[in-house]
């Protein structure tokens, strides 16, 4: 790490080995210059002490010049330790010399001590002892080497000492206590405990250690609070989102079903009720999209039985629930007799309760169902019904709402097209009494043939048209006689077989008009004619009557015969004459016939 040069340890150790260094140098030069100082106090003592010991014998010895003794005494002295040289200098002149030369007066590596020599307190010679200070230093030296290495010892004992204690009391704690600090993460917080060796000791760093995990706790405490709120302020955004979500999704089904409901009830005003069963279809498709259901059916109640009036079904099976059977329409118009909705979100519910209900819905596989009966003043019409056939379905209050409100205008509809119905019978009975009535106007109630008035309409129209046509008018010969002499109702008896012998002949072409026009007189409208056919027709017609061979003893023939005279109109003529002229000009020909002797035919076919 590259703040290792500059870690507490690294600077500790060099400044304790700098200071320790310091005090060890500075602690072996005092001690050097002392063992010196020391040492020469000592040696110039002991030389002093043994000089002056020495120095009455040297004199006598020196006085009385006995050489010998003279040479062992300094000899003696010369033996002494540092001693480098010993000089003995008489007042007439001798010199004994023992070791080095006097003469080095300046030898640097000498000091001179001098000793005056007195016999009988005069001064007869001088002892010069000269000390050896290089042999002060090579011993000096060589306790200086001791004293280094003694020091320097005891100094690299004292670091190493010192350094363990500061590692263990101090750097190896500071060490945990970085590296926990590293640990910290401040997005995570794991949990993290400073070790224990650092915190147990009642010490600084111990008590740092402790603040130090006390303040981790405290922001793991805090941050776990804030992450609790901030957890529930989630929930609640996310509660109030789905809220929203909710709300926006129920308000837009809203205005759906709305718009749906809007365009269903404008249809159902303006539907044409003969043709509803293909709207229902569609109605029912709509709604089941609407409410994302899976069938949607309209049941109709007629005297206990039921039938789909209209089905709508996603399923791709649907035709195979078309029927239902008695005892479930039973079941159904029992229950919606007394209410208006069934509304079950799974029909399990029903199982203890209700069995006959539970079984009816399960056996046409229905497991979730909203039904709404359609009424008429308490009369059970039928029933708006929206099921489930996979899964059970939640009707919430705004969809039973809505239902309601659908069912409503389907009730609407289907009482209207109730009422439409019974208008539609109503007026189809009016118009069976009106044709009726009609037919009765427009028909001689004696022979059942056409009578004059739709004779003369006919008539009137063709001659607008500017269509050809002929006309014929019948009369029967002498039949007020045969009144006379058969009676009335004989008269009319006659009259009905004459007029169903013209009638059922074949003589007459499909379109023309046969009608009786008076009392014994009939007329025939014949279009897209001849007039030779309109010739030969009323020929046939007249030998037809005669060939009847109803008796008539008042008439020359013995029987009743028909006069007939005709009138043939081409396209040109038919524009310019009235009514009243084409009657008059057949009337004028039917004179014509019975003045020719009656039971025979005069037609008019080029006059204008
Ligand atoms: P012709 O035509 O040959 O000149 O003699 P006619 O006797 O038929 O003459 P007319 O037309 O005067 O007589 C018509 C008679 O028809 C008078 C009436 O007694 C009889 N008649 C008219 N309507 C009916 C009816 O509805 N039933 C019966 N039974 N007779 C009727
Ligand atoms: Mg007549
Ligand atoms: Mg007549």
């Amino acid at each position: 790490m590259k703040f290792r040069n500059h870690s507490i340890s690294h600077r500790m150790t060099l400044t304790i080995i700098g200071v320790s260094s310091f005090f060890a140098v500075l602690t072996m030069l005092i001690q050097l210059i002392w063992n010196y100082q020391e040492s020469i106090d000592k040696t110039t003592a002991d030389i002093r002490e043994y000089s002056e010991s020495i120095l009455p014998t040297v004199a006598k010895s020196l006085w009385d010049v006995d050489h010998g003794l003279l040479s062992d005494l300094l000899s003696g002295l010369g033996m002494m330790p540092m001693v480098a040289s010993v000089n003995l200098e008489s007042v007439d002149g001798v010199t004994i010399q023992m070791g080095k030369s006097i003469e080095a007066h300046h030898d640097a590596n000498q000091t001179l001590f001098y000793y005056p020599v007195k016999y009988q307190d005069q001064q007869i010679g001088m002892l010069i002892v000269g000390l050896d200070t290089n042999k002060l230093y090579y011993e000096l030296w060589q306790q200086l080497i001791f004293i280094v290495l003694g020091n320097g010892f005891k100094t690299l004992i004292m670091i190493y000492l010192i350094l363990t204690l500061v590692r263990l009391l101090v750097t190896n704690r500071l060490s945990a206590l970085e590296r926990f600090a590293n640990q910290i993460n401040l997005n995570s917080l794991p949990k993290l405990n400073v070790p224990m060796s650092v915190m147990q000791r009642p010490d600084e760093i111990g008590y740092v250690a402790q603040s130090l995990q006390a303040m981790y706790q405290r922001i793991r405490n805090d941050l776990a609070i804030n992450k609790r709120q901030q957890r529930a302020l989630q929930q609640q955004q996310n509660q109030l989102a789905r809220l929203v979500d909710e709300r926006t999704q129920e308000l837009n089904w809203q205005s759906k079903a709305n718009q749906l409901l809007a365009e269903i009830s404008l249809q159902f005003l303006t539907t044409d009720t003969s043709k509803l069963d293909e709207s229902l279809v569609e109605v029912c498709r709509r709604i089941g999209n609407l409410f994302d259901v899976e069938r949607v059916s309209i049941i109709e109640f007629t005297q206990q039985q039921a039938r789909y009036r209209s089905f709508w079904s996603c399923e791709p099976q649907a035709d195979l629930v078309q029927d239902i059977p008695v005892d479930i329409a039973a079941v159904l118009a029992q229950k919606f007799t007394s209410e208006s909705t069934l509304v079950i979100e799974s029909v399990d519910e029903l199982a203890n309760d209700s069995p006959e209900e539970y079984r009816a819905l399960c056996s046409v596989g229905i497991c979730s169902i909203a039904a709404y009966a359609i009424k008429n003043n308490n009369q059970l019409l039928g029933l708006l019904s929206l099921s489930m056939v996979s899964r059970p379905l939640n009707w919430s209050v705004q969809k039973k709402v809505m239902l309601t409100q659908f069912a409503a205008a389907l009730n609407e509809l289907l009482l209207r097209e109730e009422k439409e119905r019974q208008m539609l019978s109503l007026q189809q009975a009016l118009v069976s009494v009106n044709t009726q009535l009609r037919v009765m106007a427009e028909t001689d109630e004696l022979t059942g043939l056409s009578n004059r008035r739709p004779f003369t309409q006919t008539l009137e129209v063709l001659l607008q048209q500017r269509a050809p046509i002929g006309l014929l008018m019948l009369d029967i010969d002498y039949f007020k006689s045969y009144n006379d002499t058969y009676g009335h109702l004989e008269g009319d008896e006659a009259l009905r077989h004459v007029a169903q012998a013209l009638m059922q002949s074949g003589i007459l072409p499909q379109d023309s008009l046969l009608a009786r026009i008076g009392g014994e007189e009939f007329a025939i409208i014949l279009e897209h004619i001849t007039p030779i056919q309109l010739e030969a027709i009323a020929n046939q017609l007249c030998y037809q009557v005669a060939a009847l061979d109803i008796p008539h003893r008042s008439s020359p023939k013995g029987k009743i015969t028909l006069s007939i005279g005709g009138v043939f109109l081409p396209l040109d003529t038919a524009k310019k004459l009235t009514l009243s002229e084409v009657l008059r000009r057949a009337d004028i020909c039917l004179y014509r016939a019975k003045d020719q002797g009656r039971n025979t035919v005069v037609i008019d076919s080029n006059r204008n």
